[in-house]
């Protein structure tokens, strides 16, 4: 079933290949030119495409009614090469037992002819590293002085064991891993084809599990569909899904974000019991830790802080590089967790009766306190203190100020004036009140998309999330005086 998914669904025009837009973009303009070269070098991970566009160059030169630089599938030619029946067509997987004899035999020998049927022959030699050295210089002699009727692709996984002679003759091409957001999308194409429905999450982990390789991911989906349900969510698919750890992952970091540090010492060693793969298992956190780091920084996800995850990444980041203790491999991530639930700090004697004064002096913070504040664990507990305390200074706010107008003032044209006029009044929690002298400017920076670029560029500037409110300055004496006549005149009824 996988290799069927994987050969029904393979590219059939340049427009289908997932994540290799600087290739296939250049190969059709190529083609547009006239200018398609004579040999090209396709360098890159495994699965990620290298066979597929070799074939879809082998089909577009030799189309006989090619639009739009894509090959229209259809003619004699495409349905022949798509077929694997052409005979100008030659495919050699230098890997293979007979590879290296194929290439003296078939592309020395035949490189000379004109093509049987086909305007050009192509030969695709895939895994052109494995080549003998003697077989490299056959294939040199032709790449220096290549038949006009012949066209070269020669792909490979570790292009410095191909020698730079051969390299220096070729167009290179690095194709890239595959994102995973565009796995997904390729795959939602695929699931819809098949009339099948599979939570999003499932195509996510899958994506996950391939690391970029397409072909992975489609044997992975090919594995699920399998199952020959109709609707599949995570609890079908993690009968196929390789010893998926997704909700094991959930249950530590959940852990990890309540502070409850005792309870993610003990997650973590009942799964090593349990044969849970320790190096596994932290790779696997921190790439679901990345995961929703990407989501938070791109505010679809709001259940994690950014430095929440920034600091558990980096502390599991630190536990790879540590060198493993033996009698206890699990040690340095036991201390990274007590280190990401900020129990050192507690250790240091700040206790809820502290964090009490703390909290009184809440108003008249210092920097000092900003500071003891930001290490206290986040949870239910301390939330009052969150929310009274500045987390950042109004001292600070007001010396990056410039830098702050600047960033606005790039990105901005309105803004800038109504900026000028703006006075920071206070700070509480994370809310910032903006002060401003018209009710139109208060209005104006109170619009959802005006507040959040400041937010932004607060953010970058400050390095913490605030949140802009503007508020209108209190009025001079003056001007008290016209609101008064004003509201004299309403008979009160603003009030
Ligand atoms: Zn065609």
């Amino acid at each position: 079933m996988s290799k069927v998914l994987y050969r029904t669904y393979r590219p059939k025009t340049f427009q289908e290949v997932s994540g290799q837009e600087h290739v296939v973009r250049t190969l059709q303009n190529q083609h547009a030119s006239g200018s398609t070269a004579h040999a090209y070098l396709f360098t890159g991970p495994r699965g990620v495409g290298k066979t597929t566009t070799a074939r879809l160059i082998a089909k577009l030169v030799n189309c006989l009614s090619p639009k739009k630089n894509e090959p229209c599938n259809t003619c004699d030619a495409c349905v022949s090469i798509a077929s694997g029946q052409a005979l100008d067509v030659y495919e050699i997987d230098a890997a293979s037992h007979t590879g290296v004899d194929n290439v003296r035999e078939t592309v020395i020998d035949s490189v000379r002819f004109a093509p049987n049927v086909l305007k050009k022959k192509v030969y695709i030699i895939d895994e052109v590293h494995m080549l003998s050295t003697s077989a490299f210089n056959a294939l040199l002699k032709t790449l220096e002085e290549p038949p006009e009727h012949v066209l070269f692709v020669l792909a490979t996984t570790e292009i410095h064991k191909v020698p730079e002679t051969i390299i220096s003759r070729c167009q290179r091409f690095d194709f890239k891993r595959i994102s995973s957001d565009e796995l997904v999308e390729r795959m939602k194409g695929i699931v819809k084809e098949e009339g099948v429905k599979v939570d999003e999450v499932v195509l996510r982990e899958i994506a996950r599990h391939s690391g970029g390789c397409a072909r992975d991911a489609e044997s992975l989906l090919g594995q699920v569909l399998a199952l020959g349900e109709m609707e599949i969510g995570m609890k079908e698919a993690s009968l196929v899904l390789p010893a998926t750890q997704i909700v094991l992952v959930e249950a530590f970091v959940g852990s990890l974000k309540d502070h409850t540090a005792a309870q993610a010492i003990t997650q973590l060693n009942e799964y090593l019991e349990s044969g849970v793969d320790l190096r596994q298992f932290v790779s696997d956190t921190i790439s679901w830790l990345r995961d929703r780091l990407l989501e938070t920084v791109g505010g679809t996800q709001k259940e994690f802080s950014v430095s929440f995850l920034q600091t558990a990444i980096e502390e599991l980041l630190a536990t790879q590089r540590t060198r493993a203790n033996e009698q206890l491999p699990q040690l340095p991530v036991e201390l990274a967790v007590i280190k990401i639930c900020g129990l050192d700090f507690q250790k240091q004697g700040v206790d809820s009766m502290h964090i009490d004064v703390i909290a009184s002096h809440a108003k008249q913070s210092t920097d000092l306190e900003i500071a003891s504040v930001a290490e206290l664990p986040r949870n239910d507990e301390n939330r009052i203190i969150f929310d009274t305390v500045p987390i950042i200074s109004l001292e600070d706010v007001k010396n990056k100020w410039p830098e702050v107008y600047e960033q606005i003032k790039s990105c901005n044209t309105s803004l800038p004036l109504l900026m000028q006029s703006c006075e920071v009044c206070g700070i509480e929690g994370e809310h910032v009140e903006l002060g401003f002298e018209y009710g139109l400017y208060v209005e104006t920076i109170n619009q959802e998309k005006n507040r959040r670029l400041i937010e932004g560029v607060f953010e970058q500037v400050l390095g913490k999330k605030l949140r802009v409110k503007a508020i209108q300055k209190k009025m001079k004496a003056s001007e008290d005086e016209t609101v008064g006549v004003l509201l004299q005149e309403f008979g009160g009824s603003l009030v």
